[in-house]
């Protein structure tokens, strides 16, 4: 075991928020080391955290291979282009995701290496404090005791189960069973109808498999708009998703070649469905097992999450936590913004994250992304406002992509007309999303977004007509 290796800054954990902050705190001239134990085939590291290996990068490779097949099934026809005998090898899809995580992963530990990054496989694990210094025991391949001035906890989330429901992968599944089912199932349950669960059942449902969902709450999809929660409602379930809402699940039963779940619907009725799978996605823990929280006295919340300042400051000197294991969405893209704004702090700058222009995506077709206020929420907080929309259908890029449904939505408000949101569904709005998030951090108004000249033809023309709709003057509608 290597000991007394000593580092400015220590990084636990190898995820968007733990690799991420390592980069821009070695950028800034401290020496820096990352523990982490995700590791792949062959004990080889696999950097990235759940986000490369489970979540955002496998889930986008497969919506992506499911989509190319969906549209060889229904849309090619009206291009002209026939297809006869198409078919999915499941196998080989599960594969090229397999690689393209495996490319993100060793593109990461390239960036450690460029950055003259220690890394460290393994757990670790909080030992003590010596002088102004703690002390990091890490356990696995890379067994070292090393310290650092500063410590960075970014060790993330593991998927939440249902009461008395393990999983265990083969009929119950989490993130990282519902990304390597090995054939496409007939029927397929998916509990909650959140972000993962739609674009889960998404993936499975293009590829030919009866997709019911199963969400609790009565309203579908609250966090979003209520005017792109009941567009996406209406398409999704034009795709075969079956989505049951405020529905109570009674009992789980796993037997040898499926899966029966009790429930109640939202009229109180008793139900009963069966599955070949379940994938359960009712949200995230935030994960702190064998960190040796207790050992230093780090604070955790009652729900588990490491208690944090507005800064990430933990309870202890000199120790941050970031990303999904602290407050605030459970965001890849949350994390590395929280990540770089620690390392410029350790460095005396003035990190800044505003939770207020963290964009939302939900990688569906069609997409849906938002920033800042939805309607309903200006409306609870009595701001007053000006909504303007613009739908896909009427912009000449979306026709030509054969792909109309859907809107562009901005909330501005009604006196100064700065932008409090941006809500859009249809194609490629995760892309188009960051005209909003520019807007919104710049200040900007509806009139500045509805004066820029937007490439024709384009679907960013959308984003711009909607802008004018606020002033009730769009210009192809
Ligand atoms: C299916 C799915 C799809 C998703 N899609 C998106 C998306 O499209 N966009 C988006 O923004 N977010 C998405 N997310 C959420 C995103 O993955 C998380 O918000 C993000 O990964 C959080 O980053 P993190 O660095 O905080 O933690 P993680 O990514 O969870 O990384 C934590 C790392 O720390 C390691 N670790 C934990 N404890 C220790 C320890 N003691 N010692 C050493 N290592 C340790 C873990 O093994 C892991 O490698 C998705 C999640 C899932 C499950």
């Amino acid at each position: 075991m290597a000991e007394g290796r000593s580092f400015d800054v220590v990084v636990i954990g190898g995820g968007p928020g733990g690799y991420i902050a390592a980069i821009r705190a070695a950028q800034l001239g401290f020496a820096t080391a990352c523990i982490d134990d995700w590791t792949r085939a062959g004990d080889k590291p696999a950097l990235g955290g759940t986000c490369t290996n489970v979540g955002c990068i496998p889930s986008k490779a497969l919506l992506q291979s499911s989509e190319n097949y969906a549209h060889a099934d229904h849309a090619f026809a009206a291009h002209g282009i026939a297809i006869e005998g198409l078919s999915i090898d499941v196998a080989k899809m599960l594969a090229r995701k397999d690689k393209v995580v495996a490319q993100n992963n060793d593109g990461i530990a390239y960036l450690f290496k460029k950055n003259r990054i220690a890394f460290f496989h393994g757990r670790g694990a909080f030992a003590g404090r010596d002088a102004d210094a703690w002390r990091v025991d890490v356990a696995g391949p890379g067994a070292a005791t090393i310290v650092g001035r500063h410590v960075i906890v970014a060790t993330g989330s593991a998927p939440r189960a249902l009461p008395g429901v393990a999983f265990d992968n083969v009929r119950i599944l989490d993130n990282a069973g519902a990304l390597a089912i090995a054939e496409v199932p007939k029927r397929l349950g998916v509990v909650g109808a959140g972000v993962i669960g739609l674009e889960m059942g998404s993936v499975w449902r293009r590829l030919g498999a009866e997709v019911t969902m199963l969400e609790a709450l009565p309203a579908f999809l609250g966090a979003a708009d209520e005017a792109v929660a009941k567009e996406a409602l209406k398409s999704f379930t034009k795709q075969g998703l079956a989505i049951r809402l405020g529905v109570r699940i009674t009992a789980v039963r796993v037997g040898k070649d499926d899966v029966a779940v009790d429930y109640t619907d939202a009229a109180g009725a008793a139900q009963s469905a069966t599955f070949d799978r379940l994938i359960v996605s009712i949200g995230r823990v935030p994960f702190t097992t064998g960190l040796g929280a207790d050992k230093v006295g780090l604070a955790l919340d009652a729900r588990g999450f490491v208690e944090v300042d507005a800064d990430c400051r933990t309870n202890l000197a000199n120790v941050w936590a970031i990303g999904d294991v602290v407050r605030g969405p459970m965001l890849a893209h949350k994390a590395e913004e929280e990540g770089v704004a620690v390392a410029e702090r350790i460095a005396g700058q003035h990190g800044h994250v505003d939770f207020n222009t963290v964009p939302w995506v939900i990688y569906t077709s069609p997409e849906i992304a938002w920033v800042g206020k939805t309607e309903q929420q200006l409306k609870s907080e009595g701001v007053a406002y000006r909504a303007g929309s613009f739908p896909f259908s009427a912009n000449g890029r979306a026709r030509a992509l054969g792909d109309t449904t859907g809107f562009v939505k901005f909330l501005a408000d009604a006196g100064t007309d700065r932008i409090l949101g941006v809500h859009m569904i249809g194609p490629f709005v995760s892309e188009l999303i960051a005209e909003g998030v520019v807007a919104m951090e710049f200040g900007a108004s509806s009139e500045d977004i509805a004066r820029i000249c937007h490439a024709h033809p384009s679907l960013s023309e959308v984003t711009r007509e909607a802008a004018l709709a606020v002033d009730q003057r769009t210009l192809n509608l």
